[in-house]
């Protein structure tokens, strides 16, 4: 996978996308990342003038169509794989890992971050899609370009070590993941539950399997209902439970 950013602050995502994971990625040629300056297609002049006063009125800058314009169709040839390009913006769909997982499923990403107010209106004609990462806005669309391409690559093929890290993990099987522990047994007068420590791993799976909807069903009740999970009656009944405590809680 080929992931191409477009941003004003290109520098921000080499400690990020160096590091951890995601450096071992590109290292092991999983993932090519790229962030291009877009004062690289800046207006001709001293001042690489990328964003103008928005016509009406108003406050603050807006990003001129003619940079991301001129850097899409640059950046876009420079792979003969097709850029699939997804604006960041708060207006965009709600970020999921439904997306994350669609979206590893493809050759070449294209991010645009906005700066400023925003975009030029005719610039979102370029993306075939938006994203926004919450309910919140951004000083820029950098950091969500990070949350999505961290999101991404780590679903690439060869970049997790145990592929079932990834199948348990919340939000893959639509439940929250049951709790970890690791030595040491005892802290603090907090212990590491029996069954753990017990090497029968039916046993393990089961309570793990119990954990993973009592937290749902205490943290996010929403999943549960949005969720098409197959349940046993047993689960049934200690779901139903745990929502009439939580109810009884609120
Ligand atoms: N005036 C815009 C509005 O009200 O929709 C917000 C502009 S915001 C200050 C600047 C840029 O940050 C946006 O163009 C977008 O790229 C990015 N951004 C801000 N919040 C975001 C979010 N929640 N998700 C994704 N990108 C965001």
């Amino acid at each position: 996978m080929r992931i191409d950013v477009l941003t004003a602050f290109p520098e921000v995502f080499e400690p990020v996308m160096a590091s951890g994971m995601l450096g071992i990625a590109r290292a092991k040629g999983a993932l090519e990342f790229e962030a291009h300056d877009l004062r690289d297609w800046a207006l001709p002049g001293v001042h690489r003038q990328i964003d103008d006063s928005p016509y009406g009125g108003g406050s603050g800058m807006v990003l001129r169509p003619e940079p991301v314009f001129e850097a899409v169709d640059a950046v876009g040839a420079m792979d003969a794989r097709r850029a699939f390009v997804i604006l960041m913006s708060p207006q965009g769909e709600r970020f999921t890992q439904a997306h994350a997982e669609q979206l590893a499923g493809r050759d070449r990403l294209l991010l645009l971050c906005g700066r400023y107010e925003g975009f030029d209106e005719r610039i979102r004609s370029l993306a075939d899609l938006e994203l926004s990462i919450g309910d919140y806005v951004l000083t820029g669309g950098e950091l969500a370009a990070m949350v999505v391409s961290d999101a991404v690559t780590r679903l690439l093929p060869g970049v997790l070590g145990g592929e079932t890290s990834i199948d348990d993990e919340s939000f893959t099987t639509g439940l929250l993941e049951y709790p970890h522990y690791t030595r040491p047994a005892e802290y603090r007068g907090m212990s590491v539950p029996e069954v753990l420590r017990s090497g029968d791993h039916g046993k393990i799976a089961r309570w793990r399997r119990e954990q993973s909807l009592l937290r749902t069903a205490h943290r996010r009740p929403d999943l549960l209902e949005a969720a098409d999970i197959e349940l046993t009656d047993t689960e049934r009944r200690l779901i139903e439970g745990a929502l009439h405590e939580h109810a009884e809680d609120e």
